[in-house]
Protein backbone atom coordinates (compact mmCIF):
# COMPACT_ATOMS: atom_id res chain seq x y z
CA UNK A 1 0.00 0.00 0.00
CA UNK A 2 1.16 3.76 -0.87
CA UNK A 3 1.66 6.39 2.06
CA UNK A 4 -1.46 8.04 0.65
CA UNK A 5 -3.54 4.61 0.66
CA UNK A 6 -2.33 3.73 4.20
CA UNK A 7 -3.13 7.30 5.52
CA UNK A 8 -6.42 7.50 3.81
CA UNK A 9 -7.72 4.09 5.52
CA UNK A 10 -6.59 5.67 8.40
CA UNK A 11 -8.81 8.39 8.03
CA UNK A 12 -11.12 6.83 7.41
CA UNK A 13 -10.66 4.24 10.40
CA UNK A 14 -10.96 7.49 12.68
CA UNK A 15 -14.03 8.88 11.04
CA UNK A 16 -15.40 5.38 11.57
CA UNK A 17 -15.03 5.20 15.35
CA UNK A 18 -15.88 8.77 15.66
CA UNK A 19 -19.35 8.36 14.03
CA UNK A 20 -19.81 5.38 16.42
CA UNK A 21 -19.15 7.44 19.61
CA UNK A 22 -21.28 10.20 18.76
CA UNK A 23 -24.06 7.60 17.87
CA UNK A 24 -24.34 8.88 14.52
CA UNK A 25 -25.49 6.18 11.81
CA UNK A 26 -22.54 4.08 9.50
CA UNK A 27 -21.55 6.11 6.33
CA UNK A 28 -23.03 9.92 7.54
CA UNK A 29 -19.79 11.47 7.11
CA UNK A 30 -18.26 11.70 3.97
CA UNK A 31 -14.06 12.64 3.79
CA UNK A 32 -13.48 15.72 1.78
CA UNK A 33 -9.32 14.94 0.63
CA UNK A 34 -7.78 18.42 0.42
CA UNK A 35 -5.15 17.83 -2.19
CA UNK A 36 -4.31 21.48 -2.53
CA UNK A 37 -0.46 22.36 -3.70
CA UNK A 38 -0.14 18.48 -4.34
CA UNK A 39 0.40 17.45 -7.67
CA UNK A 40 -2.06 15.18 -9.76
CA UNK A 41 -0.05 12.09 -9.07
CA UNK A 42 -1.14 12.29 -5.29
CA UNK A 43 -4.80 12.63 -6.99
CA UNK A 44 -4.19 9.74 -8.28
CA UNK A 45 -2.95 7.69 -5.97
CA UNK A 46 -6.09 8.68 -3.69
CA UNK A 47 -8.29 7.98 -6.61
CA UNK A 48 -6.98 4.02 -6.86
CA UNK A 49 -7.44 3.78 -3.03
CA UNK A 50 -11.00 4.27 -3.24
CA UNK A 51 -10.97 8.25 -2.67
CA UNK A 52 -13.91 9.52 -4.62
CA UNK A 53 -13.96 12.98 -3.00
CA UNK A 54 -11.35 15.86 -2.83
CA UNK A 55 -11.13 19.66 -2.01
CA UNK A 56 -9.19 22.36 -3.68
CA UNK A 57 -9.19 25.85 -1.93
CA UNK A 58 -7.39 27.47 -5.38
CA UNK A 59 -8.97 27.58 -8.51
CA UNK A 60 -6.89 28.44 -11.01
CA UNK A 61 -4.32 25.00 -9.34
CA UNK A 62 -7.55 22.97 -9.43
CA UNK A 63 -8.30 23.50 -12.48
CA UNK A 64 -4.85 21.95 -13.82
CA UNK A 65 -5.47 18.69 -11.93
CA UNK A 66 -8.79 18.10 -12.11
CA UNK A 67 -10.60 18.31 -15.60
CA UNK A 68 -8.20 15.28 -16.98
CA UNK A 69 -8.73 13.04 -14.23
CA UNK A 70 -12.67 13.19 -15.13
CA UNK A 71 -13.40 10.86 -18.29
CA UNK A 72 -11.11 8.01 -16.55
CA UNK A 73 -12.99 9.03 -13.07
CA UNK A 74 -16.71 9.66 -13.49
CA UNK A 75 -17.65 9.49 -10.00
CA UNK A 76 -15.21 11.55 -8.76
CA UNK A 77 -16.20 15.28 -7.09
CA UNK A 78 -14.63 18.40 -6.56
CA UNK A 79 -15.20 21.15 -3.74
CA UNK A 80 -13.81 24.34 -4.22
CA UNK A 81 -13.24 25.31 -0.41
CA UNK A 82 -10.76 28.49 -0.25
CA UNK A 83 -11.23 31.74 -0.61
CA UNK A 84 -13.26 32.83 -4.41
CA UNK A 85 -12.18 36.58 -5.87
CA UNK A 86 -15.39 36.90 -8.31
CA UNK A 87 -13.24 37.23 -11.25
CA UNK A 88 -12.81 33.25 -10.55
CA UNK A 89 -16.73 32.45 -10.36
CA UNK A 90 -16.72 31.15 -13.55
CA UNK A 91 -13.64 29.22 -13.80
CA UNK A 92 -14.44 27.95 -9.80
CA UNK A 93 -18.66 26.63 -12.05
CA UNK A 94 -16.97 25.27 -14.90
CA UNK A 95 -14.52 22.93 -12.42
CA UNK A 96 -16.65 22.36 -9.12
CA UNK A 97 -19.29 20.36 -8.14
CA UNK A 98 -19.91 22.10 -4.88
CA UNK A 99 -18.49 25.39 -3.83
CA UNK A 100 -18.08 25.12 0.29
CA UNK A 101 -16.80 28.84 0.17
CA UNK A 102 -19.68 30.99 -0.54
CA UNK A 103 -18.62 33.80 1.67
CA UNK A 104 -19.95 38.00 0.50
CA UNK A 105 -23.08 39.15 -1.85
CA UNK A 106 -20.62 40.04 -4.39
CA UNK A 107 -19.58 36.21 -4.94
CA UNK A 108 -22.92 34.96 -4.72
CA UNK A 109 -24.31 37.44 -7.68
CA UNK A 110 -20.82 36.45 -9.58
CA UNK A 111 -21.32 32.85 -9.05
CA UNK A 112 -24.97 33.46 -10.35
CA UNK A 113 -23.96 35.13 -13.52
CA UNK A 114 -21.42 32.68 -14.35
CA UNK A 115 -24.48 29.53 -13.81
CA UNK A 116 -26.40 31.64 -16.16
CA UNK A 117 -23.71 32.03 -18.66
CA UNK A 118 -22.13 28.66 -18.67
CA UNK A 119 -25.94 26.86 -18.40
CA UNK A 120 -24.69 24.72 -15.40
CA UNK A 121 -26.39 24.49 -11.58
CA UNK A 122 -23.99 23.73 -8.75
CA UNK A 123 -24.29 23.13 -4.75
CA UNK A 124 -23.02 25.37 -2.42
CA UNK A 125 -22.32 26.04 0.96
CA UNK A 126 -22.50 29.28 3.11
CA UNK A 127 -19.35 29.83 4.85
CA UNK A 128 -19.88 31.41 8.20
CA UNK A 129 -17.29 33.39 10.00
CA UNK A 130 -17.90 31.46 13.29
CA UNK A 131 -15.51 33.42 15.74
CA UNK A 132 -16.20 36.55 14.15
CA UNK A 133 -12.71 37.05 13.55
CA UNK A 134 -11.83 40.20 11.55
CA UNK A 135 -9.17 38.63 9.26
CA UNK A 136 -11.08 35.60 8.42
CA UNK A 137 -13.60 35.29 5.48
CA UNK A 138 -16.85 34.04 5.85
CA UNK A 139 -20.65 35.60 6.74
CA UNK A 140 -21.06 37.15 10.31
CA UNK A 141 -22.78 34.45 12.72
CA UNK A 142 -25.83 37.56 13.06
CA UNK A 143 -25.87 37.56 8.91
CA UNK A 144 -26.20 33.66 8.06
CA UNK A 145 -29.70 33.43 7.58
CA UNK A 146 -30.20 37.01 6.01
CA UNK A 147 -27.47 35.85 3.25
CA UNK A 148 -28.61 32.71 2.72
CA UNK A 149 -32.05 33.87 1.95
CA UNK A 150 -30.53 36.87 -0.71
CA UNK A 151 -28.01 33.79 -2.27
CA UNK A 152 -31.49 31.45 -2.55
CA UNK A 153 -34.12 34.46 -3.59
CA UNK A 154 -31.82 37.16 -5.47
CA UNK A 155 -29.43 34.55 -7.09
CA UNK A 156 -31.12 31.41 -7.30
CA UNK A 157 -27.89 29.57 -5.82
CA UNK A 158 -28.31 26.31 -4.80
CA UNK A 159 -27.41 26.23 -0.80
CA UNK A 160 -27.42 23.13 0.49
CA UNK A 161 -25.11 23.62 3.71
CA UNK A 162 -23.48 25.50 5.56
CA UNK A 163 -19.05 25.52 6.17
CA UNK A 164 -16.42 26.94 9.05
CA UNK A 165 -13.34 27.18 9.67
CA UNK A 166 -13.44 28.19 13.89
CA UNK A 167 -10.71 29.94 15.23
CA UNK A 168 -7.07 28.42 15.33
CA UNK A 169 -6.87 29.15 19.26
CA UNK A 170 -9.15 27.75 21.86
CA UNK A 171 -11.28 24.67 21.65
CA UNK A 172 -13.18 24.51 18.30
CA UNK A 173 -16.24 22.30 19.99
CA UNK A 174 -18.49 25.49 20.43
CA UNK A 175 -17.66 26.47 17.02
CA UNK A 176 -19.10 23.41 15.49
CA UNK A 177 -21.75 22.97 17.44
CA UNK A 178 -23.48 26.80 16.93
CA UNK A 179 -23.00 25.84 13.09
CA UNK A 180 -24.92 22.46 13.51
CA UNK A 181 -27.66 24.55 15.77
CA UNK A 182 -27.68 27.07 12.61
CA UNK A 183 -28.19 24.44 10.24
CA UNK A 184 -30.94 22.48 12.00
CA UNK A 185 -32.76 26.52 12.16
CA UNK A 186 -32.21 26.90 8.96
CA UNK A 187 -32.96 23.36 7.58
CA UNK A 188 -29.76 23.12 5.78
CA UNK A 189 -28.31 19.12 6.20
CA UNK A 190 -24.85 19.44 4.74
CA UNK A 191 -22.41 20.59 7.58
CA UNK A 192 -18.59 21.01 6.87
CA UNK A 193 -16.48 21.21 9.28
CA UNK A 194 -13.56 19.79 10.90
CA UNK A 195 -9.67 19.50 9.24
CA UNK A 196 -6.75 17.19 10.09
CA UNK A 197 -6.63 18.24 13.56
CA UNK A 198 -9.77 18.45 14.65
CA UNK A 199 -12.88 16.28 12.67
CA UNK A 200 -13.22 13.78 15.33
CA UNK A 201 -14.69 16.89 17.70
CA UNK A 202 -16.25 18.26 14.09
CA UNK A 203 -18.08 14.62 14.37
CA UNK A 204 -19.23 14.75 17.58
CA UNK A 205 -20.88 18.03 16.71
CA UNK A 206 -22.70 16.66 13.10
CA UNK A 207 -20.17 17.54 10.58
CA UNK A 208 -21.53 15.85 7.41
CA UNK A 209 -18.29 16.26 5.89
CA UNK A 210 -14.60 16.51 7.20
CA UNK A 211 -12.10 17.95 5.32
CA UNK A 212 -8.60 16.60 5.83
CA UNK A 213 -5.20 17.47 4.09
CA UNK A 214 -2.09 17.04 5.50
CA UNK A 215 -3.16 13.86 7.80
CA UNK A 216 -3.53 11.85 4.41
CA UNK A 217 -1.19 13.63 1.92
CA UNK A 218 1.18 15.28 4.20
CA UNK A 219 2.54 18.47 4.82
CA UNK A 220 2.53 21.15 2.52
CA UNK A 221 5.58 23.46 0.58
CA UNK A 222 4.31 26.52 -0.08
CA UNK A 223 8.06 27.31 -0.59
CA UNK A 224 8.54 25.06 -3.53
CA UNK A 225 5.77 26.57 -6.28
C1 LIG B 1 -6.24 23.39 3.71
C2 LIG B 1 -7.64 23.37 4.17
C3 LIG B 1 -8.14 22.26 4.87
C4 LIG B 1 -7.30 21.06 5.27
O1 LIG B 1 -6.47 21.38 6.31
P1 LIG B 1 -5.52 20.28 7.02
O2 LIG B 1 -5.19 20.88 8.32
O3 LIG B 1 -4.34 20.12 6.11
O4 LIG B 1 -6.30 19.03 7.14
C5 LIG B 1 -9.48 22.29 5.24
N1 LIG B 1 -10.27 23.33 4.95
C6 LIG B 1 -9.83 24.41 4.27
C7 LIG B 1 -10.76 25.51 3.96
C8 LIG B 1 -8.50 24.46 3.85
O5 LIG B 1 -8.05 25.53 3.18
Amino acid sequence: MTAIAENLRRILDRIADATARANRPEGSVRLVAVSKTHPAEAVIEALAAGQLLFGENRVQEAAGKFPDLRPAHPAMRLHVIGGLQTNKAEDAVKIADVIESLDRPKLAQSLARAEQKLGLKRKYLVQVNVGDEDQKSGIPRAETADFLRACREEHGLNVTGLMCIPPAEGDPRPHFAWLAEQGAKLGLPILSMGMSGDFEAAIAEGATHVRVGTAIFGHRDYGAS
